[in-house]
């Protein structure tokens, strides 16, 4: 069991490994033959030097910021969306089930941009700690920062974030257009050693409308048109889970500080404040429950939900024996008792026609560029939610490939050449990939019920629940 549990995580470090270990020269080689359709009319469209595909929290992220990059300063750059602008000139009164947990670093990007003033104008929610705990056992984390004098991330409405970078994009016409309601309906790729060919990334709009750039980053998430386009090759598979979420109504109101997530055997159920009355619920698990779950009336979904986050119907004598037996071991020989269990808040409702669920899968692509192709945000990687990472990654994303298309830009480089972008590959790969596995393990540490598991994770849990070291490091890694 436990064998089968870590093998899709070995295979995902090994590809890692493998992935990020690379010569170069091989790469560089290698990217520039691309093995779809490829350009050869030169027809005089108009030329951009960075096009964006998407305009969804990470691609108008990466707008903004190398639109307000001063060594970007004289490039033309666009974003093409096929949505409508998001705009909120007033916040509305209900809360929006698609919500994201923002680390503190995804904070300082959005905060460099200028966007994060407009999201702390509109609404959000800090959380100052995390509580983490198995329905099987009693066994806990608890995260948080000096004592909860800091806080530990921030509830945000997705919503909320994309109008907060469309109004910073609009005070950036001089040099991003954003074009909405434009959906690419095709890709015709440059060809490096090809004479003739055309030297760019020809695009076409639904509209029948070409375009053409020296870059375009592929921010058009999971099913991402640019990475199917280019043939790249991607890992990616179909978890047997569906997420529900809502908005829900709290019985009284609290201070709301804590995020909570109990891991069920059917999967992990999160209770995410968005203020002092209301949290928002993101709770994964097996598809039948899940269409069940959108089908029960108002009620019976609320007793549901409390007894998710109550309920102590898994755990078992044995495990709780041996669980104690351990913690009572560990506090002997560690310097830290961890911190004490908390009660998570009771609910009482949830809000009007708040319930969807969404099916979850992982996805990464072996490749992030090509010859004048960037990938960011969820075209490049997509994870399960229970580590609230998936935005973050995007942003991570973001804050690299601006870095190296400054300076290439400060050198009077050709922005789409794969030098760089090869970069951007290898050190987003890098961090990703690690954080990747671990929550793909964590998926499936968790997705069962089975004694000998649930005694090492109870075991696992319970141990670094004590170590404050360790606790700290597994906090920066996941605030970057
Ligand atoms: C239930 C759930 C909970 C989550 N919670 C969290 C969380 O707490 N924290 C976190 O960090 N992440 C979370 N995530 C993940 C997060 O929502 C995604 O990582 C994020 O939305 C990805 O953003 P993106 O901009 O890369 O892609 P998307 O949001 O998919 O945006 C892609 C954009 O591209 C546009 N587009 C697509 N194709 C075309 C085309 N052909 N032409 C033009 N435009 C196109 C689309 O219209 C869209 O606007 C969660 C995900 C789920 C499902």
């Amino acid at each position: 069991m436990i064998h089968k549990l870590t093998k899709s995580s070995l295979a995902l470090n090994a590809l890692g490994r493998c992935l990020t270990n690379h010569i170069s020269s091989l790469k560089i080689i290698t990217r520039g033959i691309v093995s779809v359709e490829q350009g050869n009319d030169t027809d005089n469209n108009e030329v951009y030097d960075v096009i964006i595909s998407g305009g969804g929290m990470v691609g108008s992220a990466m707008a903004c910021s190398l639109g307000m990059d001063p060594k970007m300063a004289d490039k033309r750059i666009l974003v093409l969306e096929a949505g409508n602008k998001k705009v909120m000139e007033e916040i509305p009164d209900s809360y929006s089930t698609r919500i994201s947990s923002i680390s503190p670093g995804s904070a300082t990007l959005l905060s460099s941009v200028g966007a994060w003033e407009h999201i702390t104008g509109m609404r959000f929610k800090p959380y100052k700690r995390m509580q983490v705990w198995d329905a099987c056992s009693d066994a806990l984390i608890t995260f948080d920062k000096e004592n909860l004098q800091e806080e530990m991330a921030y509830i945000v409405e997705n919503d909320v974030v994309v109008a907060a970078l469309t109004k910073q994009l609009d005070t950036l016409s001089d040099n991003v257009q954003v074009k909405y309601r434009s959906k690419v309906v095709k890709y015709v790729w440059p060809m490096p050693h090809q004479a003739d060919a055309v030297p760019w990334v020809k695009i076409k709009l639904a509209s029948g409308d070409t375009l053409q750039t020296k870059l375009l980053i592929g921010a058009d998430g999971p099913n991402s048109m640019v990475r199917k386009g280019l043939g790249i090759p991607t890992v990616k598979w179909n978890y047997d889970q569906s997420a529900v979420v809502a908005v829900l109504h709290l019985s009284e109101p609290t201070e709301n500080n804590v995020a909570w997530q109990r891991f069920l055997p059917t999967g992990p159920v999160a209770m995410l404040p968005l203020s002092d009355t209301m949290s928002s619920l993101v709770w994964s698990t097996s598809h039948q429950l899940a269409s069940e779950l959108l089908e029960l009336d108002e009620e019976s979904f609320v007793d549901a939900v409390n007894s998710a986050f109550w309920s102590n119907e898994n755990q078992s004598e044995l495990i709780e024996t041996a669980g104690s037996l351990f913690r009572g071991a560990l506090s002997a020989i560690m310097p830290s008792a961890g911190s004490p269990r908390q009660l998570p808040p009771s609910v009482a409702g949830i809000g009007p026609k708040s319930r969807v669920m969404f099916p979850l899968g992982m996805g990464h692509a072996s490749e992030y560029v090509r010859h004048r192709v960037a990938l960011i945000g969820d075209a490049a990687h997509r994870v399960h939610p229970l580590a609230g990472q998936g935005v973050n990654l995007g942003f991570g994303d973001v804050t690299c490939l601006t870095r190296l298309l400054s300076q290439a830009a400060f050198n009077g480089r050709d922005l789409g050449a794969i030098h760089h972008l090869l970069e951007y590959e290898t050190e987003r790969q890098r961090h990703n990939l690690p954080m990747m596995s671990a929550i793909d393990l964590m998926k499936r540490l968790y997705s069962t019920s089975v004694a000998p598991v649930v005694l090492l994770r109870t075991f696992g849990l319970q141990a670094t629940n004590m170590l404050p070291a360790l606790k700290e490091q597994i906090m920066a890694f996941a605030s970057k």
